[in-house]
C-alpha cells in the first residue's frame, strides 16, 4: 500500500506542479463554448476511449457510418448530383475519417494503458485499409468524374477541392484504361513491399567492431565504460549502426585508422541486401511514373509540392551548392589546416573520416560554449509562458488555460485560443509535455480535430495537441530546458498555430494539408526567435536570480559556433537531396542502367568530400523509403523560413513586430491550403522570394 501511494504521489508531483499552483484560476471551458456559439462557431472537444473495448466499438461505429454514407452517396441518381452531394460530401467523409484517425493516433501514442495503445494501433490499421479501399472504388470515381465533367460554376476553394480530388485519382491510376490500371496497382503493391524491405534491412543492419583501448585513445571514458561497450576480454565493442556510438568515435578517436574503420563499416551497412533492393526500387518507381504519364518518379512525387517538378528542385539544390562554394571551401581548409598542424605535415589531405574529428576540435578549442550552463535561463514554465506571450503578441491572440473536461493522462493541460480583438474563440490545444512510460518519445504536434464548415454553416473549430518530452521537474528543482529544447518548443508551437488559425471550408485545404516542402517552413521560421537577444530577454532569466539575463556575448558565441560549420553541414544536406534526385529524376530506360552506388558516391565526392573507398552509403539512406524524391524539401523549406523571418528582422519591432505578425497570420496561417502556397508566401513577403537571408544565415554576405 505504502509504496503504491508513494508512486502515485511522485507521478503527481512530476506531472502537475504548475497545474496545482494555478488550479484555482482555471477558467471554465463551457464559458468558451458559449462564446463560440455567439460567433457562429462550435468549440467541441474530442471524446477519447477509456478502454480497449471502447476503442473497438468507436472504430466499428465510425466504419459502419462511413460505409452507410458512402453507399448513400454512390446510390444517388446522376440527375440529382451536384457539388454539395458529391465532392463536398466526400470531403466531409474524409474529414470524419481523418478526425477518427487523429484521435486513435493520439491514444496509440499517449494512453497510459498498453492495452488501449495496442487496440488503437490495430484500429488505425483498419481505418487506413478502409481509406485505401475507398480510393480504388470505381463507382465513386466515376460518379465524381461525371460531376467534374459537367464543369459546374464553383467558388475558388470549391474548384480547388474538385481539382485536387480528380488529380489524386489520376495519380492513383484511376484515369487509366482498366488493363493499364491493373498493372499500376500490381506495381504499386510490389513497390510497397520493396519499400518495406528496404526499411527493414536498414533496421536490422548491425556492424560490431572491436577495438583495443589504444585504438580508442581520445574517446570519452564515459563511452568506454558503458556496459554494452566494454567487453569481458578487455576490448571495446562499437556498433557502427548506432549513431551515438559512431559519433563518439568519429568525433573523438585520435587514431585516423580507427575513424576510417568505423566510417567504412558505417557506410557499408545493409549494402549486400539493400543495393539490389534499391536498384529494383528505382526501376519500379520510374516504370510506375511512366505509366501514369510522368517523365520520372521525381516529377510524379514533386507534382503536388511547392517545387512542382524535378527540374525546379534540382535547380534549387545546384544553385545553393554553387552559392556555398567559397564558404564551404574556407571551412574545409580550416579543418585541413587543423589536421596539418596536428600531423605537422603542411600538405595533409582532409579525408571524409577526419571531418567529424576536426570539426569537434574546432568547436571545442575556438568556440568554447557550454550549452549545459545555459539551462538555468530556461526553466520550463517561464519559457512556456514567455513563448505564449510572444505568439499572442505577434498573432493578436489570447490563450486561456481552462479546466480540461477530460485528460488522457495526469498533467495534460488544455488552453482555449481566442482572437484578442474580438474575443472570438479560434480553437483549443492540449499540452502533454513530460515523458512517461509508453508515451511517444519525440516532440510533435498531433491534430485532434481538423476545422471545417458544418452543414448548418457554422465553423467547427480545430483542436490540436502538443506531445513533447521535456525534462520533467523534480522536487525542489524546476524543469530546466536546453536551448535546443527551446528551439523545439518554438518550432512545434508553430505547427499548433498553423492548425489553429487556418480557416478552410474543406478538410482538404487545412493548414496541415499544405505541401510537404512547405509545411515545416512556418515552424522553422519561428526557430529564429530563440537566437534573438530582444526576444530572449522577454522571458529567459536565471531561475535563481531573475535579474540575470543571457549575456549578449554568449548568444553571439553560440551563433558563431553554429556558423563556423554551417557551410559544410548544408552542402552535406544538399548532397543527400541531390543523390535522392539523381536516383529518381531519370526516365525508365536510364533507371534500368543506373549504377546507383557509383552515381551516389559521385554526388558525395562533387558536393562534399570523397567517400571512404569501396563504400555504399546509399544502402543505408532511410529517407529513400517514404521520403523518396522529397529530401530536397528540408532545405527548400529552410530557405523559405529564413526568407520569411527576414521580414521580421527588418521591421521596427523586430521579431515582436505586430504588423508583420498580422500579415503572417492573414497571408500564411489563416489561408492554410486554400490557395497555392507560392502565392501565400509572395503575398506575405510583398516581394519576390530570395535566397539571400539563407546565405546570410550560413555566413555568406551579399
Ligand atoms: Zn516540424
Amino acid at each position: 500500500m505504502a509504496s503504491s501511494f508513494v508512486r502515485l504521489l511522485s507521478v503527481f508531483t512530476i506531472a502537475v506542479p504548475c497545474l496545482a499552483a494555478t488550479q484555482a484560476k482555471l477558467a471554465n471551458f463551457a464559458d468558451f463554448q458559449a462564446a463560440a456559439n455567439q460567433h457562429q462557431t462550435v468549440l467541441k472537444l474530442v471524446t477519447y476511449p477509456t478502454t480497449p473495448e471502447e476503442v473497438k466499438s468507436i472504430t466499428a461505429a465510425v466504419l459502419k457510418k462511413a460505409d452507410a454514407a458512402l453507399a448513400a452517396l454512390v446510390a444517388q441518381q446522376s440527375a440529382q448530383l451536384n457539388f454539395a452531394n458529391s465532392f463536398a460530401a466526400i470531403d466531409a467523409l474524409n474529414g470524419s475519417m481523418a478526425d477518427t484517425g487523429a484521435m486513435l493516433e493520439t491514444v496509440a501514442q499517449s494512453s497510459l494503458s498498453e492495452a488501449i495503445r495496442q487496440s488503437a494501433n490495430e484500429a488505425n490499421v483498419k481505418l487506413q485499409e478502409w481509406n485505401v479501399s475507398m480510393t480504388y472504388r470505381e463507382d465513386l470515381y466515376l460518379l465524381l468524374k461525371s460531376v467534374a465533367d459537367t464543369k459546374p460554376t464553383l467558388e475558388a476553394e470549391q474548384q480547388r477541392l474538385v481539382d485536387f480530388i480528380m488529380r489524386d485519382y489520376r495519380r492513383a491510376g484511376l484515369a487509366l484504361p482498366v488493363a493499364e490500371r491493373a498493372v499500376v496497382e500490381k506495381r504499386q503493391k510490389e513497390l510497397a513491399a520493396l519499400t518495406t524491405e528496404f526499411s527493414i534491412n536498414i533496421n536490422n543492419a548491425r556492424a560490431p567492431l572491436d577495438f583495443t583501448a589504444t585504438e580508442l585513445a581520445g574517446v570519452p571514458q564515459s563511452f568506454l565504460d558503458s556496459p554494452e561497450v566494454k567487453q569481458a576480454d578487455g576490448r571495446y565493442r562499437v556498433m557502427a549502426n548506432i549513431t551515438w556510438h559512431a559519433q563518439a568515435i568519429s568525433e573523438n578517436a585520435i587514431n585516423p585508422t580507427t575513424r576510417q574503420r568505423l566510417a567504412y563499416a558505417r557506410n557499408n551497412l545493409a549494402r549486400d541486401k539493400n543495393i539490389p533492393v534499391l536498384t529494383k526500387l528505382v526501376v519500379l518507381r520510374a516504370a510506375i511514373a511512366q505509366r501514369l504519364g510522368y517523365a520520372s518518379w521525381a516529377d510524379y512525387q514533386i507534382e503536388t509540392r511547392m517545387a512542382k517538378n524535378a527540374a525546379t528542385a534540382i535547380k534549387f539544390e545546384e544553385e545553393l551548392v554553387a552559392g556555398l562554394d567559397a564558404k564551404f571551401a574556407a571551412e574545409t581548409e580550416t579543418l585541413r589546416l587543423l589536421k596539418a598542424a596536428d600531423l605537422k605535415q603542411s600538405d595533409a589531405t582532409l579525408e571524409s573520416w577526419d571531418v567529424g574529428y576536426y570539426t569537434n576540435k574546432l568547436l571545442k578549442d575556438r568556440f568554447a560554449v557550454d550549452t549545459e550552463a545555459l539551462r538555468v535561463y530556461f526553466p520550463y514554465q517561464a519559457t512556456l509562458e514567455g513563448m505564449f506571450a510572444i505568439y499572442q503578441k505577434i498573432f493578436g491572440l489570447k490563450f486561456t488555460a481552462v479546466e480540461p473536461p477530460y485528460v488522457w493522462a495526469p498533467g495534460v493541460q488544455l488552453y482555449v485560443v481566442a482572437d484578442a480583438a474580438s474575443g472570438a474563440p479560434m480553437g483549443a490545444f492540449y499540452l502533454d509535455m513530460f515523458p512517461r512510460e509508453g508515451k511517444f518519445n519525440h516532440f510533435a504536434c498531433f491534430p485532434q480535430k481538423l476545422g471545417g464548415v458544418l452543414a448548418d454553416g457554422r465553423y467547427d473549430l480545430p483542436v490540436v495537441a502538443l506531445i513533447c518530452n521535456f525534462p520533467a521537474p523534480s522536487p525542489g528543482q524546476p524543469s530546466l530546458l536546453k536551448q535546443s529544447d527551446v528551439v523545439t518548443l518554438f518550432h512545434e508551437f508553430g505547427h499548433v498555430m498553423h492548425g489553429m488559425l487556418a480557416r478552410s471550408q474543406f478538410v482538404n485545404n487545412t493548414g496541415f494539408a499544405v505541401p510537404r516542402d512547405f509545411v515545416e517552413a512556418p515552424s522553422q521560421m519561428l526557430e529564429n526567435w530563440v537566437w534573438d537577444k530582444t526576444v530572449l530577454d522577454t522571458f529567459a532569466a536565471d531561475y535563481r536570480d531573475q535579474t540575470k539575463k543571457i549575456p549578449a556575448a554568449t548568444i553571439a558565441a553560440i551563433a558563431a559556433a553554429r556558423q563556423a560549420t554551417e557551410g559544410y553541414g548544408t552542402r552535406r544536406q544538399l548532397s543527400f537531396g541531390l543523390i535522392d534526385l539523381a536516383l529518381h529524376a531519370v526516365p525508365t530506360a536510364e533507371a534500368a542502367n543506373l549504377d546507383i552506388v557509383a552515381v551516389s558516391n559521385a554526388v558525395t565526392k562533387r558536393v562534399v568530400i570523397a567517400p571512404v573507398p569501396d563504400t555504399a552509403f546509399v544502402a543505408y539512406f532511410g529517407h529513400l523509403a517514404g521520403y523518396d524524391a522529397g529530401y530536397y524539401g528540408y532545405q527548400w523549406a529552410k530557405v523559405l523560413a529564413l526568407d520569411m523571418a527576414s521580414e521580421f528582422k527588418k521591421a521596427p519591432g523586430g521579431f515582436l513586430d505586430e504588423k508583420v505578425g498580422r500579415r503572417l497570420r492573414d497571408e500564411i496561417y489563416s489561408v492554410g491550403h486554400t490557395r497555392d502556397v507560392v502565392e501565400s508566401v509572395e503575398k506575405f513577403l510583398a516581394r519576390p522570394r530570395s535566397q539571400q537571408p539563407f546565405l546570410d544565415y550560413v555566413g555568406i554576405k551579399p
